[in-house]
């Protein structure tokens, strides 16, 4: 594999090109098109997205990190992830919130300016998930911090996503 790149890179040639990458569906790109004109409505052309892992078992968090690679980058939109709940517009929670997160997770509520939404991604943070039960969790988001809008699944796909930010953006302009 390097002796591939190192070759390309001698020869000149990119070593991934945009004809090498898989093409989002024609469904994709149109969802992708009506966030952004959501959020250069209502955000102002840009959204800022602290994302706080609450005890997922980080198979949401790949998801997650998927909308900013070059298939669907999504920073081209204005929407990006930061590591500070003080730039944030949204925090994006995943995981059913173990009782070593409770705190951290209620503290990055505060630290985040109003109005702040709260996006709750995958099944754990509805109830707790596959952790439902344990002694070690809080069963969900909500239980922890408001929850604005759910993204279910396990894991949700970057899609899913796509679209759930987009419904969010529908619910909060009514
Ligand atoms: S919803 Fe599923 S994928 Fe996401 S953290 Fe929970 S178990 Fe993992």
């Amino acid at each position: 594999m390097i002796k591939e790149i190192f070759k390309n890179l001698a020869a000149g040639k990119n070593v991934i090109s945009k004809a090498d990458l898989p093409a989002l569906s024609a469904e994709e790109e149109k969802k992708l098109i009506d966030l952004q004109k959501g959020i250069d409505r209502i955000f102002g052309k840009s959204l800022r997205i602290r994302q706080v892992d609450a005890g997922s078992c980080n198979a949401c968090e790949w998801e997650c990190t998927a909308l900013t690679n070059p298939v669907y980058d999504i920073q081209r939109f204005g929407i990006d992830f930061v590591a500070s709940p003080r730039h944030a517009d949204l925090i994006l929670v995943t995981g059913p919130v173990s009782r070593q997160m409770e705190l951290a997770l209620k503290k990055t509520y505060l630290a985040t300016p109003e109005p702040r939404i709260v996006v709750a991604c995958g099944d754990c943070t509805i109830d707790g998930g596959v952790y439902k039960g344990s002694y070690a969790v809080t069963n969900g988001v909500a239980n922890v911090i408001p929850v604005d809008y759910y993204i279910p699944g396990c894991p949700p796909s970057p899609g899913d996503l796509l679209s759930g930010f987009l419904k969010l953006l529908v619910t909060i302009t009514k």
